[in-house]
């Protein structure tokens, strides 16, 4: 097996009393191409260590497989862990971890250099996003199947940007590899999809030159209302006087009457390591 048709799919879920959850965002690649488009986008090694999200059916986990030393593939349902102990069995270089990825310590997997490539469950997508950019010991390289609304957040630029478009590009370089349309996956979703390729910038890690925790909090400050100006969301989140804002954010070539979205992450890094709240 390496693609199977929705009616193959549907029988191998009935053969273990299962039908698609939407719950678990259980929307499984049917698409030979949109497959091909991961597995590419993920310049895979034979040396390479790949944490796969979401294995499902295991239909990319043997895309993989074949291509690299090992895949670790952490699946929450315990249904579909039943069903990859068939679908994978002939495969000696796959590890099936039952657990959920938003929960689970990912450290005993990240021991050696790894990537994390997946066809994500929709539902996790920003806090996925943001726990392996967090975490001590990054992925040196992300491929990720995602609805393509959040692929392009993620990618925006000044005046389109977000929390999330902050906190990713903070941390790594973004870019849609690809557009893939909802037709690829069945059950249909409601949305269409992209590949987005998030590969860590080495610069950007908390140990770097700048203060993480104190650039999360101006960020979250000036986007805690998004419509309204940047200067007073700056003063009345970060409790600050409203001369001394104004003067911070004209000190960096920023108004005030400006909205968050509007800065860029290069604007967010100055008034970081410009801060007036004595902690830089
Ligand atoms: N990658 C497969 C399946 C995608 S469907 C394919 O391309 O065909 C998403 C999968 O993620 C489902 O198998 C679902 O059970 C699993 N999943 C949902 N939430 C999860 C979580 N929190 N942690 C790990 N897996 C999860």
């Amino acid at each position: 097996m390496n693609l199977l048709p929705p009616s193959q799919i549907k029988e191998l879920l009935a053969s273990h009393g299962a039908v698609p959850s939407k719950r678990l965002g259980q929307n499984f690649l049917i698409d030979k191409n949109a497959l091909a488009k991961v597995v590419e986008a993920a310049n895979l090694q034979p040396t390479d260590v790949i944490l796969e999200i979401g294995p499902g059916i295991g239909t990319l986990t043997q895309a993989l497989a074949q291509k690299v030393r090992k895949v670790i593939a952490i699946e929450k349902d315990a249904g579909m862990v039943d069903i990859l102990g068939k679908t994978l069995k002939d495969f000696k270089n796959i590890e099936i971890v039952q657990g959920d990825a938003l929960k689970l310590d990912p450290s005993p997997y990240t021991l050696a250099p790894y990537k994390v490539i997946a066809n994500i469950p929709y539902y996790i997508t920003s806090p996925l996003i943001r726990k392996f950019l967090e975490t001590p010991r990054q992925p040196e390289h992300m491929v990720l199947m995602l609805q393509k609304e959040v692929a392009q957040r993620i990618v925006a630029r000044p005046p389109d940007m977000s929390i999330l478009a902050v906190s990713v590009q903070f941390y790594a370089e973004a870019k849609i590899v690809s557009y893939v349309s909802k037709g690829c996956f069945w059950p249909v979703p409601n949305v269409d999809s992209a590949i987005i390729a998030i590969r860590s910038r080495n610069d950007a890690k908390p140990s770097g030159k700048i203060n993480t925790d104190l650039f999360f909090r101006i960020v979250r400050a000036g986007f805690s209302q998004p419509r309204k100006q940047l200067g007073g969301n700056l003063v009345k989140e970060l409790k600050g006087n409203k001369k001394g804002i104004t003067e911070w954010l004209l000190a960096n070539n920023i108004q005030p009457t400006q909205r968050a979205e509007t800065l860029s992450l290069k604007d967010w890094q100055n008034l970081t390591k410009n801060s007036p709240l004595g902690e830089n």
